[in-house]
């Protein structure tokens, strides 16, 4: 067995490395600065302007087909990227990407929001989650009734990354109540801010902030459906998809980094006259961080090799974003343990990383909620134990 990267795999990973240390990293001092003042880390322009410095070093668009410009990397070369992402706190990510979804736009919807879209020229948000409606999000409501060739939107849509910014949203709403919403009873649409929603930022302990996106009377022409009528759902899931493997590799790039300021911390802080790395309890913590960073960087790049061999890659991805959620917030907590009060400091970034990766185990799917997939999984029957080995 072949645990090492192709050339190219290290290539594209080192000059993503290359390009993070020299060009990203160096903003993270104004970066805290910034956030700690309740601002925005990076200003649109800022991001802008990062992502088109990136494109000249060859990175646009890493899931984006290049009839598009863009790359269209294999799974496993965009999870190791995403880890090079995480290893920086600074709210940076590549250019020249759209929602997946967006790709099933017909040739009008991807003149008129795709391509935009991976230009950066306009900011795009997905909604299916609702008050009522998250875990169980074939319980949504907000509804979508036909009025001629338009359709008529009614309802709330909560904790919608990117809601505060985005200038129009892929909604998930319920077309035929007489059919489940997974089985044929939901519809995604493309909907302008300017077709009349608005949005209201939500306070939550992370940086930045979702938006619940209100839905009184919005018009919205029949030509905004995205993909089939009746596929919301199906949309939806295959949307939700992509994170379960790319959260994870973001994680383990964040774990790696806070580890390795805790090994520094732990040769260079003294207590009683020697060293705190010189005590088990200190080296224990280390240790197990290594190790479960170790398992966590496997699954996830086996999640995605199996997405890249074709296979159904959902128990893979799945145990990869339950294990790699759980790993690094562990890891941050361990990290924040070694460096003791400085730890919990606002002059380190390590509370910052607290505050952040707790969400991890929370959106695109919960911890309980992979649980469930995992053990439905093997309970029914779909999935060998031991995987594509067993
Ligand atoms: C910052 C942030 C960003 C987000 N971004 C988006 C976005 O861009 N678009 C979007 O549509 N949504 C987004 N979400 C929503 C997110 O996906 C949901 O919050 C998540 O799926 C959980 O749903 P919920 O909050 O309604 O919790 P609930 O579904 O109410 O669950 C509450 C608790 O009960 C547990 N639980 C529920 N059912 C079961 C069960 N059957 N067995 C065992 N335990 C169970 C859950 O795991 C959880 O611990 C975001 C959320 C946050 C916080």
């Amino acid at each position: 067995m072949d645990f090492s990267l192709s050339d190219e795999e290290r290539a594209i990973r080192d000059t993503a490395r290359d390009f993070i240390t020299r060009e990203v990293v160096p903003l993270e001092a104004e970066v805290l600065r910034r956030e700690r003042a309740h601002g925005p880390g990076l200003d649109r322009t800022e991001l802008r302007e990062l992502q088109l410095k990136a494109k000249k070093f060859g990175f646009w668009g890493l899931a984006t087909p290049p009839e598009y410009g863009g790359m269209d990397l294999p799974a496993v070369t965009q999870s190791l990227i995403w880890t090079e992402i995480g290893r920086t706190f600074v709210p940076f990510r590549f250019g020249g990407e759209a929602d997946n979804i967006l790709f099933h736009a017909n040739d009008a919807q991807k003149h008129e929001y795709l391509v935009p879209t991976i230009e950066g020229e306009r900011r795009s948000c997905f909604a299916i989650t609702e008050p009522g409606a998250g875990s169980d999000a074939a319980n949504i409501t907000l509804r979508a009734s036909r009025d001629g060739d338009d359709w008529i939107l009614n309802g709330e849509k909560t904790f919608i990354t990117g809601g505060n910014e985005a200038d129009f949203a892929i909604v998930v709403a319920v077309t035929d109540r007489n059919r489940g919403v997974r089985d044929g009873g939901s519809t995604a649409f493309l909907v302008d801010r300017s077709m009349g929603w608005r949005s209201e930022f939500i306070q939550t302990m992370g940086e930045g902030g979702p938006a619940a996106l209100v839905f009184d009377d919005v018009r919205v022409p029949g030509a905004n459906i995205l993909g089939e009528p009746g596929q919301g759902f199906a949309l939806g899931m295959q949307w939700i998809a992509k994170g379960r493997y790319t959260i994870p590799s973001h994680a383990v790039g964040i774990a790696e980094r806070a580890l390795r300021m805790a090994i520094e911390h732990a040769n260079t802080r003294h207590t009683f006259g020697a060293p705190i790395g010189a005590n088990q309890a200190i080296q224990w913590m280390i240790a197990d961080s290594e190790t479960e960073l170790e398992a966590a960087r496997w699954l996830i790049l086996r999640a995605a090799w199996t997405v890249d061999q074709g296979l159904d890659p959902r128990h893979a991805s799945s145990m990869a974003k339950l294990y790699g959620a759980g790993m690094v917030n562990r890891v941050v907590d361990r990290v924040m343990q070694i460096h003791g009060g400085m730890g919990y400091t606002r002059e380190l970034p390590i509370e910052r990383w607290y505050r952040q990766v707790r969400l991890y185990r929370i959106f695109e799917g919960t911890d309980e909620m992979q649980r469930l997939i995992i053990a439905r999984d093997l309970l029914r029957g779909y999935t060998k134990l031991g995987g594509h080995l067993g």
